[in-house]
């Protein structure tokens, strides 16, 4: 799909989905990018926070007029997962994997956090602010960070990456699926994410709110639920307020 698209390119900024959000219009809805070098409140799932520290990480969002409604997106946020890790794969990263909803990991260890937040008219027009926070080469601000970690650089043994053509590639392939997705949802993507699903038939954990809830891992349905066994039978969980953890 040939489209033009707004670049920003920031040194610091608070957010970039928070720049993007707040230069919408919804009366000339076009695609928007913004890429920063450090975000002082970059945001994760649920007000959840994304260390962003300055240097040479990737803070990345991408503005995307969408029609038909939110209800139209289920599973957007899955596919640009899916996409990153096929974007790293491509670049020399085998070792990627996704823990659903979106996480990215790398050797087991949180690479990358993608946040999507939306605008508009939930039920018809709207614009969905994709944002994605890769970690390419932490310093020691990351020390912060709740869980295992890890970043690019670390693993790749010449030491340098090209932030410029990882993006360029992401967002070229992001496109690509992105006009499937108008068509056909997440649908056609099902496989494919199962295929890097870090977790599958594996027991977990699922918090919802203060709900526990212990299963295995059975991939995903078509619009991107999670398949879970559980002793009753299958059920079905939704992105929201949902964490997963393994048991
Ligand atoms: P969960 O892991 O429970 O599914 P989440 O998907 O809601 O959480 P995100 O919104 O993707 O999490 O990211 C926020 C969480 O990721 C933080 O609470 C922290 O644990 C972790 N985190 C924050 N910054 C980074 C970073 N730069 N690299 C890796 N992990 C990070």
């Amino acid at each position: 799909m040939a489209e033009r698209i707004e670049w920003q390119l920031l040194d610091t900024v608070d957010s970039t989905n928070a720049q993007l959000l707040k230069q919408l219009s919804m009366k000339e809805p076009r695609a928007l990018a913004c890429v920063a070098e450090q975000q002082l409140a970059g945001k994760g799932r649920r007000g959840r926070e994304w260390v962003s520290p300055y240097g040479q990480n990737i803070y990345l969002s991408l503005a995307l007029p969408f029609s038909g409604g939110a209800q139209k997106l289920e599973g957007l946020s899955l596919l640009v997962g899916l996409v990153l890790v096929e974007t790293l794969e491509s670049c020399g990263f085998r070792n990627c994997a996704l823990k659903w909803p979106n996480d990215v990991l790398l050797g087991g260890r949180k690479l990358a956090g993608i946040l999507i937040e939306l605008a508009g008219d939930l039920t018809s027009d709207c614009v969905a602010v994709i944002g994605v926070g890769i970690n390419v080469l932490m310093n020691d601000a990351a020390a912060a960070i709740d869980q295992a970690w890890t970043s690019l650089l670390l693993s790749r043994q010449d030491g340098t990456l090209n932030r410029n053509l990882l993006i360029a590639e992401f967002i070229r392939r992001l496109f690509e699926a992105v006009a499937v997705f108008r068509e056909a949802g997440f649908a056609p993507f099902v496989e494919e994410w199962q295929r890097h699903d870090a977790w599958y038939g594996q027991p977990v954990v699922v918090r919802t709110g203060a709900v526990i809830t212990e299963g295995v891992e059975r991939g995903v349905d078509q619009r991107g639920a999670l398949r879970l066994d559980v002793a009753e039978g299958q059920v079905l969980l939704n992105g929201g307020e949902v964490s997963l953890r393994l048991s």
